[in-house]
C-alpha cells in the first residue's frame, strides 16, 4: 500500500482519467443542456445524485472531474461548483436559514457577503449579529437558540486579521450551528477547514484556483452533514458552473502549488520592505513574525498566499494619486489571485459594526504576483518618490 498522496501530487492527478478520454492527459470540456435517456426504464430510473449526470445545469463530467478534485483536496464529502465565489458564500447559507433564524458574521468578512446579509436575509427576517474576529471561543457567548449559521474568513481579506478558527468551529458544534469558513485567501492548500471542524469550506476559485484573472467560479466544499442541503439550495437557486470555466480551474490546479510559493516567498519580500519603509505605519501580514495573527497562522496554515495590507502615514489625495497612477507593474482593480501584482486602496471603515477599523492613514491592499521582486521594488521605490514629490509641491493644510 502506498502512503496516501502528498498534495502536489494530487494537484497532478486528481479530476483526470486519460483512459476515458482516447489516452489524452487532460479531461475534455463537455457542454450541455440536455440528456437524453434512451428507453423508459433509463428515464424514470435516473438517479438524480450529486457526483452524476442527469441534466446540464448539475454539472457535465467537466464539472465532476473539478468537483472530485476539490473534494479531494479539502478532505468534503462532496463540493458544489457555482458561478463566482459570492455566489458559493450566499448558496452555503441559505440553504440552512429560515424565517426567525439568527446568524453570526465576522467582522472583517468579505464585504459582499456583509452585503448579503444585510440586504437579502435581514429582508427574510433573519437577523445577524458581527463579531470581533478576535473573539475565539468566546462566540459561544452569542450564539442564541436560533443561531443557525457563523461566517467565518481568516484572515480578513481586507485587514487580515486572524479568527481562532478551531475554538469558533467546536463552540458552534456544540450548539448545533454550522460554521462557513470563506478559505479563499489560503485555498485549500494553506489550510483545511475541514480538517479544523468547520464544515463547509468556500473558495472564490476566481482567485488562486483560476490563478490566470480569467475565470469567475465559487467552489463549496461540504462535509457529510452539510452536502444534501447545500446542493439543495444549488438546485432551488438555479445555479450553474460553465464546463469551460470548470475546466480552466482544473488547469490552474496544476500549477497552483508552484505559483502559491512563489505569491507566499514575493508577499513576504515586499511585505519587509514596506515594513522599512518610514511612509508605512503598519503592514498587515499573518505570516510576519510580530503580526497579532501569526500565532494562529502558524498553527493553522502551512503557507500565505500573495495578499497583504499596508498602512501609510498620512498623506494628502494628491500624495496618494502620485502614488499608485505611476505604478507600471502594479495594477489598481478588484480581485485577486492571478499572476499579476496589484495595488489597490481600500477602507474598511465603512464595513465595519463590531471593532470599527480606527487608522487615520490610507490602507492599500497589495497582491505580490509572479512577477520578479526586485522588479516590483523598483516599481514602489518610484511610487514613494513620486509620492513625496507631490506633498512637497502642496504639503497638507
Ligand atoms: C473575491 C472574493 C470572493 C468572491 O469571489 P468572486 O468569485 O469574485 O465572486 C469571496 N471571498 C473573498 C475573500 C474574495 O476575495
Amino acid at each position: 500500500m502506498m502512503d496516501p498522496l502528498k498534495p502536489d501530487t494530487l494537484l497532478a492527478t486528481l479530476g483526470r482519467d486519460p483512459d476515458s478520454n482516447a489516452g489524452l492527459v487532460n479531461p475534455a470540456v463537455q457542454r450541455g443542456s440536455t440528456v437524453l435517456y434512451p428507453t423508459l426504464d433509463a428515464l424514470q430510473n435516473v438517479r438524480r445524485e450529486y457526483g452524476r449526470v442527469y441534466y446540464g445545469r448539475h454539472g457535465t463530467p467537466t464539472t465532476i472531474a473539478l468537483q472530485d478534485a476539490l473534494t479531494a483536496l479539502d478532505g468534503a464529502a462532496g463540493t458544489i461548483i457555482v458561478g463566482s465565489g459570492a455566489a458559493a458564500i450566499s448558496t452555503a447559507m441559505i440553504g440552512f436559514l429560515s424565517q426567525g433564524d439568527h446568524v453570526l458574521i465576522g467582522d472583517c468578512v468579505y464585504e459582499p457577503s456583509r452585503k448579503f446579509t444585510e440586504r437579502v436575509l435581514k429582508r427574510f427576517g433573519v437577523t445577524a449579529t458581527y463579531y470581533d474576529p478576535a473573539i475565539g471561543a468566546g462566540i459561544a457567548a452569542l450564539i442564541t437558540p436560533r443561531t443557525r449559521v457563523i461566517l467565518v474568513e481568516a484572515p480578513g481579506s481586507q485587514t487580515f486579521e486572524m479568527m481562532d478558527v478551531p475554538a469558533i468551529a467546536a463552540a458552534a458544534r456544540a450548539r448545533g450551528v454550522v460554521t462557513i469558513m470563506d478559505n479563499t485567501w489560503a485555498t485549500s492548500l494553506y489550510c483545511k477547514p475541514l480538517a479544523l471542524g468547520v464544515d463547509i469550506s468556500v473558495q472564490s476559485a476566481t482567485k488562486y484556483i483560476g490563478g490566470h484573472s480569467d475565470i469567475l467560479l465559487g467552489a463549496i466544499a461540504c462535509n457529510a452533514a452539510t452536502l444534501e442541503t447545500v446542493r439543495a439550495a444549488f438546485g432551488d437557486f438555479g445555479h450553474h458552473a460553465a464546463p469551460d470555466d470548470c475546466w480552466l480551474a482544473l488547469r490552474g490546479l496544476r500549477t497552483m502549488s508552484v505559483r502559491l510559493e512563489r505569491h507566499h516567498a514575493t508577499g513576504l519580500k515586499l511585505a519587509a520592505y514596506f515594513a522599512g519603509r518610514p511612509e508605512v505605519k503598519r503592514v498587515l501580514h499573518p505570516a510576519m513574525a510580530g503580526d497579532p495573527g501569526h500565532a494562529l497562522w502558524k498553527r493553522d496554515f502551512t503557507g500565505a498566499s500573495g495578499l497583504f495590507g499596508v498602512v501609510l502615514q498620512p498623506t494628502t489625495r494628491a500624495g496618494l494619486a502620485a502614488f499608485v497612477d505611476g505604478l507600471q507593474l502594479f495594477g489598481m482593480g478588484y480581485s485577486w489571485g492571478g499572476y499579476e501584482s496589484l495595488c489597490l486602496p481600500a477602507n474598511p471603515a465603512h464595513a465595519r459594526t463590531a471593532v470599527p477599523w480606527t487608522e487615520n492613514g490610507q490602507l492599500l491592499r497589495i497582491h505580490a504576483g509572479l512577477e520578479d521582486p526586485r522588479d516590483l521594488i523598483a516599481d514602489l521605490d518610484a511610487a514613494f518618490a513620486r509620492r513625496a514629490a507631490a506633498e512637497a509641491a502642496a504639503p497638507a493644510p
